[in-house]
Protein backbone atom coordinates (compact mmCIF):
# COMPACT_ATOMS: atom_id res chain seq x y z
CA UNK A 1 0.00 0.00 0.00
CA UNK A 2 2.68 2.19 0.47
CA UNK A 3 3.91 2.27 -3.05
CA UNK A 4 0.69 4.16 -3.87
CA UNK A 5 2.14 7.71 -3.39
CA UNK A 6 5.10 6.57 -5.64
CA UNK A 7 2.94 4.65 -7.92
CA UNK A 8 1.22 5.00 -11.29
CA UNK A 9 -1.48 4.64 -9.11
CA UNK A 10 -0.89 6.78 -6.60
CA UNK A 11 -2.30 10.61 -6.79
CA UNK A 12 0.99 12.51 -6.13
CA UNK A 13 4.85 11.99 -6.39
CA UNK A 14 5.19 12.61 -2.44
CA UNK A 15 5.53 9.91 0.08
CA UNK A 16 2.24 9.52 1.00
CA UNK A 17 -1.02 10.76 -0.69
CA UNK A 18 -3.22 13.02 0.87
CA UNK A 19 -5.95 11.16 -0.59
CA UNK A 20 -3.97 8.14 1.40
CA UNK A 21 -3.44 10.49 4.87
CA UNK A 22 -7.54 11.10 4.74
CA UNK A 23 -8.44 7.36 3.97
CA UNK A 24 -6.26 6.18 6.30
CA UNK A 25 -7.66 8.99 9.21
CA UNK A 26 -11.32 7.49 8.33
CA UNK A 27 -10.38 4.15 8.78
CA UNK A 28 -8.98 4.43 12.26
CA UNK A 29 -12.24 6.48 13.20
CA UNK A 30 -14.33 3.88 12.09
CA UNK A 31 -12.83 0.90 13.79
CA UNK A 32 -12.94 3.74 16.86
CA UNK A 33 -16.43 4.21 16.85
CA UNK A 34 -16.93 0.62 16.51
CA UNK A 35 -14.71 -0.32 19.73
CA UNK A 36 -17.07 2.48 21.60
CA UNK A 37 -20.16 0.59 20.75
CA UNK A 38 -18.09 -2.75 22.17
CA UNK A 39 -16.49 -0.74 25.13
CA UNK A 40 -13.23 -1.25 23.82
CA UNK A 41 -10.32 1.25 24.32
CA UNK A 42 -7.38 0.06 23.73
CA UNK A 43 -6.99 -2.55 20.56
CA UNK A 44 -3.53 -4.09 20.13
CA UNK A 45 -3.66 -5.20 16.19
CA UNK A 46 -1.51 -8.27 15.16
CA UNK A 47 -3.04 -9.20 11.89
CA UNK A 48 -0.37 -8.24 8.75
CA UNK A 49 -3.03 -6.91 6.68
CA UNK A 50 -4.93 -5.38 9.38
CA UNK A 51 -1.54 -3.47 10.11
CA UNK A 52 -1.08 -2.21 7.01
CA UNK A 53 -4.51 -1.19 6.56
CA UNK A 54 -4.54 1.30 9.54
CA UNK A 55 -1.32 2.70 9.35
CA UNK A 56 0.34 2.49 5.72
CA UNK A 57 3.36 0.51 7.07
CA UNK A 58 3.86 -2.99 4.68
CA UNK A 59 6.22 -4.52 6.02
CA UNK A 60 6.61 -7.78 8.23
CA UNK A 61 6.67 -8.69 12.03
CA UNK A 62 5.50 -5.10 13.39
CA UNK A 63 1.69 -4.70 15.52
CA UNK A 64 -0.57 -1.81 15.48
CA UNK A 65 -1.99 -0.42 18.93
CA UNK A 66 -4.88 1.61 18.46
CA UNK A 67 -5.89 4.43 21.74
CA UNK A 68 -8.38 6.75 21.86
CA UNK A 69 -6.43 9.47 21.04
CA UNK A 70 -3.18 7.55 18.82
CA UNK A 71 -2.26 4.62 16.89
CA UNK A 72 1.51 3.06 17.42
CA UNK A 73 3.68 1.30 15.39
CA UNK A 74 5.69 -1.82 17.27
CA UNK A 75 8.34 -2.41 14.87
CA UNK A 76 11.83 -2.61 14.86
CA UNK A 77 15.43 -1.53 13.11
CA UNK A 78 14.89 -3.74 10.48
CA UNK A 79 11.79 -1.60 9.32
CA UNK A 80 12.75 1.85 11.43
CA UNK A 81 13.29 3.63 7.77
CA UNK A 82 10.39 1.85 6.43
CA UNK A 83 7.97 3.09 8.51
CA UNK A 84 9.01 6.65 8.59
CA UNK A 85 8.75 6.56 4.92
CA UNK A 86 5.61 4.60 4.71
CA UNK A 87 3.51 5.16 8.07
CA UNK A 88 0.33 7.72 7.85
CA UNK A 89 -0.62 9.26 11.46
CA UNK A 90 1.26 7.09 13.57
CA UNK A 91 3.81 7.18 16.46
CA UNK A 92 6.45 4.67 15.28
CA UNK A 93 7.73 2.82 18.65
CA UNK A 94 11.07 0.82 18.00
CA UNK A 95 11.14 -2.40 20.19
CA UNK A 96 13.81 -4.22 21.25
CA UNK A 97 12.20 -7.46 22.96
CA UNK A 98 8.91 -9.27 21.58
CA UNK A 99 6.41 -7.70 19.79
CA UNK A 100 4.01 -9.25 22.90
CA UNK A 101 6.89 -7.64 25.29
CA UNK A 102 6.51 -4.22 23.71
CA UNK A 103 2.67 -4.06 23.36
CA UNK A 104 2.26 -5.38 27.12
CA UNK A 105 4.72 -2.11 28.39
CA UNK A 106 3.36 0.40 26.32
CA UNK A 107 -0.17 -0.59 27.55
CA UNK A 108 1.24 -0.88 30.91
CA UNK A 109 2.53 2.83 30.50
CA UNK A 110 -0.19 4.15 29.11
CA UNK A 111 -2.48 2.98 31.99
CA UNK A 112 -4.70 1.61 29.50
CA UNK A 113 -7.33 -0.59 31.79
CA UNK A 114 -8.77 -3.28 29.63
CA UNK A 115 -7.26 -4.15 26.29
CA UNK A 116 -8.70 -6.52 23.45
CA UNK A 117 -6.14 -8.52 20.96
CA UNK A 118 -6.79 -9.66 17.81
CA UNK A 119 -7.42 -13.01 18.29
CA UNK A 120 -5.03 -13.87 15.47
CA UNK A 121 -2.45 -13.21 18.40
CA UNK A 122 -0.91 -16.61 19.71
CA UNK A 123 -2.09 -18.16 23.26
CA UNK A 124 1.96 -17.53 24.21
CA UNK A 125 1.49 -13.51 22.92
CA UNK A 126 -1.87 -13.30 24.76
CA UNK A 127 0.06 -14.96 28.39
CA UNK A 128 2.74 -12.14 27.53
CA UNK A 129 0.31 -9.32 27.29
CA UNK A 130 -1.96 -10.04 30.21
CA UNK A 131 1.42 -10.02 32.56
CA UNK A 132 1.81 -6.57 31.70
CA UNK A 133 -1.92 -5.56 32.01
CA UNK A 134 -3.34 -5.49 35.02
CA UNK A 135 -7.01 -4.79 34.52
CA UNK A 136 -7.26 -7.75 31.92
CA UNK A 137 -7.18 -8.27 28.43
CA UNK A 138 -9.66 -9.99 26.15
CA UNK A 139 -9.67 -11.07 22.08
CA UNK A 140 -11.65 -9.71 19.68
CA UNK A 141 -11.90 -10.52 15.92
CA UNK A 142 -13.36 -9.35 12.35
CA UNK A 143 -13.64 -5.91 13.69
CA UNK A 144 -11.45 -4.57 10.73
CA UNK A 145 -11.81 -7.08 8.79
CA UNK A 146 -15.79 -6.10 8.32
CA UNK A 147 -14.70 -2.52 7.76
CA UNK A 148 -11.86 -3.42 5.29
CA UNK A 149 -14.32 -5.75 3.33
CA UNK A 150 -16.40 -2.27 1.67
CA UNK A 151 -13.24 -0.75 -0.29
CA UNK A 152 -12.47 2.93 -0.80
CA UNK A 153 -11.77 4.65 -4.31
CA UNK A 154 -7.88 4.37 -3.67
CA UNK A 155 -8.24 0.64 -3.39
CA UNK A 156 -10.56 0.13 -6.15
CA UNK A 157 -8.15 1.88 -8.06
CA UNK A 158 -5.25 -0.52 -6.63
CA UNK A 159 -7.40 -3.87 -7.56
CA UNK A 160 -8.44 -2.67 -10.92
CA UNK A 161 -4.90 -1.68 -11.87
CA UNK A 162 -3.72 -5.07 -10.68
CA UNK A 163 -6.22 -7.04 -12.56
CA UNK A 164 -5.29 -5.02 -15.68
CA UNK A 165 -1.45 -6.26 -15.32
CA UNK A 166 -3.19 -9.40 -14.54
CA UNK A 167 -5.04 -9.07 -18.27
CA UNK A 168 -1.25 -7.94 -19.57
CA UNK A 169 0.74 -11.08 -18.41
CA UNK A 170 -1.73 -13.88 -19.23
CA UNK A 171 -2.04 -12.58 -22.94
CA UNK A 172 2.26 -12.29 -23.05
CA UNK A 173 2.06 -16.06 -21.28
CA UNK A 174 -0.37 -17.38 -24.05
CA UNK A 175 1.60 -16.47 -26.91
CA UNK A 176 4.68 -18.48 -25.70
CA UNK A 177 2.25 -21.95 -24.97
CA UNK A 178 3.75 -24.45 -27.11
CA UNK A 179 3.47 -27.96 -26.78
CA UNK A 180 6.36 -29.59 -24.72
CA UNK A 181 6.29 -26.73 -21.51
CA UNK A 182 5.89 -28.37 -18.15
CA UNK A 183 3.07 -27.33 -15.33
CA UNK A 184 6.18 -25.74 -13.40
CA UNK A 185 7.55 -24.00 -16.29
CA UNK A 186 4.32 -22.51 -17.67
CA UNK A 187 3.56 -20.77 -13.71
CA UNK A 188 6.98 -19.64 -13.67
CA UNK A 189 6.87 -17.95 -17.37
CA UNK A 190 3.41 -16.10 -15.95
CA UNK A 191 4.78 -14.92 -13.02
CA UNK A 192 8.00 -13.07 -15.15
CA UNK A 193 5.24 -11.81 -17.04
CA UNK A 194 3.45 -10.44 -13.95
CA UNK A 195 6.98 -8.70 -12.63
CA UNK A 196 7.52 -7.65 -16.11
CA UNK A 197 4.21 -5.95 -15.92
CA UNK A 198 5.38 -3.80 -12.43
CA UNK A 199 3.22 -6.41 -10.37
CA UNK A 200 4.73 -9.23 -8.25
CA UNK A 201 2.82 -12.50 -7.33
CA UNK A 202 -0.14 -12.44 -5.11
CA UNK A 203 0.27 -15.91 -4.31
CA UNK A 204 1.77 -19.57 -5.74
CA UNK A 205 0.79 -19.93 -9.11
CA UNK A 206 -1.73 -22.83 -10.26
CA UNK A 207 -0.96 -24.14 -13.61
CA UNK A 208 -3.06 -27.20 -14.37
CA UNK A 209 -3.20 -29.62 -17.70
CA UNK A 210 -5.60 -32.35 -18.69
CA UNK A 211 -7.01 -34.04 -15.79
CA UNK A 212 -4.68 -32.26 -12.70
CA UNK A 213 -6.91 -29.61 -12.96
CA UNK A 214 -10.13 -31.85 -11.68
CA UNK A 215 -8.13 -31.02 -8.59
CA UNK A 216 -9.25 -27.10 -7.43
CA UNK A 217 -5.97 -26.61 -5.81
CA UNK A 218 -3.26 -28.30 -7.98
CA UNK A 219 0.40 -27.98 -7.38
CA UNK A 220 2.20 -27.50 -10.84
CA UNK A 221 4.09 -30.68 -11.50
CA UNK A 222 6.43 -31.79 -14.54
CA UNK A 223 3.61 -32.70 -16.33
CA UNK A 224 4.42 -31.57 -19.95
CA UNK A 225 1.97 -30.11 -22.50
CA UNK A 226 0.31 -32.33 -24.96
CA UNK A 227 -1.45 -31.18 -28.47
CA UNK A 228 -4.99 -30.83 -27.72
CA UNK A 229 -4.29 -30.74 -24.22
CA UNK A 230 -6.25 -28.48 -21.60
CA UNK A 231 -4.78 -25.46 -19.52
CA UNK A 232 -6.48 -24.55 -16.03
CA UNK A 233 -4.29 -20.98 -15.02
CA UNK A 234 -5.26 -19.96 -11.28
CA UNK A 235 -2.94 -16.57 -10.53
CA UNK A 236 -3.30 -13.11 -8.28
CA UNK A 237 -1.43 -9.90 -8.96
CA UNK A 238 -0.52 -7.96 -5.96
CA UNK A 239 0.10 -4.55 -7.18
CA UNK A 240 0.68 -1.47 -4.64
CA UNK A 241 -0.33 -4.01 -1.83
CA UNK A 242 -4.07 -5.21 -3.53
CA UNK A 243 -4.46 -8.34 -5.08
CA UNK A 244 -6.66 -9.52 -7.78
CA UNK A 245 -7.17 -13.05 -8.02
CA UNK A 246 -7.87 -14.86 -11.86
CA UNK A 247 -8.52 -18.00 -12.88
CA UNK A 248 -8.57 -18.88 -17.28
CA UNK A 249 -9.12 -21.90 -18.93
CA UNK A 250 -7.85 -22.96 -22.60
CA UNK A 251 -7.07 -25.31 -25.41
CA UNK A 252 -4.38 -26.21 -27.24
CA UNK A 253 -5.77 -27.29 -30.23
CA UNK A 254 -8.81 -28.33 -30.20
CA UNK A 255 -11.77 -29.06 -27.67
CA UNK A 256 -13.36 -32.06 -26.98
CA UNK A 257 -16.96 -31.52 -27.41
CA UNK A 258 -17.52 -32.27 -23.65
CA UNK A 259 -15.67 -29.86 -22.73
CA UNK A 260 -17.04 -27.55 -24.53
CA UNK A 261 -20.04 -28.57 -23.13
CA UNK A 262 -18.36 -28.34 -19.04
CA UNK A 263 -16.63 -24.73 -20.49
CA UNK A 264 -20.06 -23.48 -21.51
CA UNK A 265 -21.66 -24.39 -18.30
CA UNK A 266 -19.28 -23.15 -16.32
CA UNK A 267 -19.70 -19.42 -18.40
CA UNK A 268 -23.22 -19.58 -17.78
CA UNK A 269 -23.34 -20.11 -14.08
CA UNK A 270 -20.40 -17.28 -13.64
CA UNK A 271 -22.90 -15.27 -15.58
CA UNK A 272 -26.08 -16.33 -13.36
CA UNK A 273 -24.23 -15.09 -10.56
CA UNK A 274 -22.61 -12.36 -11.45
CA UNK A 275 -26.18 -11.24 -13.18
CA UNK A 276 -27.20 -11.60 -9.46
CA UNK A 277 -24.70 -9.37 -8.03
CA UNK A 278 -25.28 -5.41 -6.98
CA UNK A 279 -25.60 -3.94 -2.98
CA UNK A 280 -28.31 -5.48 -0.57
CA UNK A 281 -28.31 -9.16 -2.54
CA UNK A 282 -27.57 -12.07 0.20
CA UNK A 283 -24.65 -13.65 -0.35
CA UNK A 284 -26.07 -16.84 -0.65
CA UNK A 285 -28.35 -16.20 -3.00
CA UNK A 286 -25.62 -15.27 -5.51
CA UNK A 287 -23.91 -19.08 -4.69
CA UNK A 288 -26.96 -20.67 -5.12
CA UNK A 289 -27.74 -19.12 -8.38
CA UNK A 290 -24.34 -20.65 -9.72
CA UNK A 291 -24.84 -23.83 -8.66
CA UNK A 292 -28.44 -23.93 -9.92
CA UNK A 293 -27.12 -22.96 -13.13
CA UNK A 294 -24.77 -26.02 -12.53
CA UNK A 295 -27.08 -28.31 -11.98
CA UNK A 296 -29.61 -28.09 -14.50
CA UNK A 297 -26.86 -28.97 -17.07
CA UNK A 298 -26.68 -32.67 -14.70
CA UNK A 299 -22.62 -31.59 -13.89
CA UNK A 300 -21.56 -31.93 -10.55
CA UNK A 301 -21.58 -29.22 -8.13
CA UNK A 302 -18.43 -27.86 -7.53
CA UNK A 303 -18.03 -28.00 -2.85
CA UNK A 304 -16.02 -24.92 -3.07
CA UNK A 305 -17.38 -21.39 -2.36
CA UNK A 306 -18.67 -19.45 -5.41
CA UNK A 307 -16.20 -16.32 -4.23
CA UNK A 308 -14.51 -14.55 -1.71
CA UNK A 309 -14.08 -10.77 -1.21
CA UNK A 310 -10.18 -9.85 -1.84
CA UNK A 311 -7.97 -6.53 -1.06
CA UNK A 312 -5.31 -6.33 0.93
CA UNK A 313 -5.41 -10.07 1.33
CA UNK A 314 -6.59 -12.92 -1.20
CA UNK A 315 -9.08 -13.79 0.76
CA UNK A 316 -11.12 -11.46 2.96
CA UNK A 317 -14.90 -11.01 3.99
CA UNK A 318 -16.90 -11.58 2.57
CA UNK A 319 -17.17 -15.31 1.51
CA UNK A 320 -19.50 -15.91 -1.53
CA UNK A 321 -21.05 -19.60 0.07
CA UNK A 322 -23.98 -20.60 1.27
CA UNK A 323 -23.36 -19.90 4.61
CA UNK A 324 -23.02 -16.45 4.53
CA UNK A 325 -26.63 -15.05 4.85
CA UNK A 326 -25.49 -11.34 5.18
CA UNK A 327 -25.87 -9.10 2.05
CA UNK A 328 -23.72 -7.68 -0.31
CA UNK A 329 -22.25 -4.24 0.26
CA UNK A 330 -21.50 -1.40 -2.29
CA UNK A 331 -17.80 -0.94 -2.36
CA UNK A 332 -17.07 -4.26 -1.61
CA UNK A 333 -14.94 -6.47 -4.21
CA UNK A 334 -15.44 -9.99 -4.57
CA UNK A 335 -14.60 -13.43 -6.63
CA UNK A 336 -17.33 -15.16 -8.75
CA UNK A 337 -15.68 -18.56 -9.75
CA UNK A 338 -17.68 -21.45 -9.69
CA UNK A 339 -16.02 -24.45 -11.34
CA UNK A 340 -16.53 -28.47 -12.69
CA UNK A 341 -14.84 -30.89 -11.69
CA UNK A 342 -14.42 -34.47 -13.31
CA UNK A 343 -11.70 -36.54 -11.47
CA UNK A 344 -9.29 -38.28 -13.61
CA UNK A 345 -10.55 -35.81 -16.46
CA UNK A 346 -10.91 -32.14 -16.33
CA UNK A 347 -11.57 -29.30 -14.49
CA UNK A 348 -12.97 -26.28 -15.24
CA UNK A 349 -13.18 -23.32 -13.42
CA UNK A 350 -13.62 -19.54 -14.30
CA UNK A 351 -13.16 -16.70 -11.99
CA UNK A 352 -13.35 -12.62 -12.60
CA UNK A 353 -13.47 -10.06 -9.75
CA UNK A 354 -16.33 -7.83 -9.32
CA UNK A 355 -16.87 -4.52 -7.70
CA UNK A 356 -20.47 -5.17 -6.34
CA UNK A 357 -22.43 -1.29 -6.61
CA UNK A 358 -25.80 0.21 -5.18
CA UNK A 359 -27.78 -0.42 -8.69
CA UNK A 360 -25.38 -3.48 -9.65
CA UNK A 361 -22.16 -4.73 -10.27
CA UNK A 362 -19.05 -3.63 -12.26
CA UNK A 363 -16.29 -6.83 -13.93
CA UNK A 364 -12.78 -5.88 -12.89
CA UNK A 365 -10.50 -8.46 -14.28
CA UNK A 366 -11.19 -8.38 -18.16
CA UNK A 367 -8.75 -10.79 -19.40
ZN1 LIG B 1 -8.06 -17.94 -7.80
ZN1 LIG C 1 -10.26 -17.03 -5.63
Amino acid sequence: MNQYGRSKAGKDSGRVSQMQRENIKSRVEKIRSRLGRKKIGWLVVTKPANVTYITGFSGDDSWAVIGPKRVYLLTDSRYSEQAKDECVGCRIIERKGALAEAAGKLTKRMKTGAVAVEESASIGDLKSIRKNVEVGCRTVGGIIESIRSVKDEEEVVAIRTAARLAAKAVERMRSKIRAGLTENELAGMLEWEIRQQGGEAAFETIVAFGSNASRPHHRPTDRRLRKNDTILVDFGVRYGGYCCDVTRCFVVGQATAYYKKIYEAVKEAQQAAIRMVRAGVKASAVDAAAREAIKRQGLPVYGHGTGHGLGLEVHEQPTVSWLNKGKLRAGEVITIEPGVYIPGRMGVRIEDNILVTEGGCEVLTLC
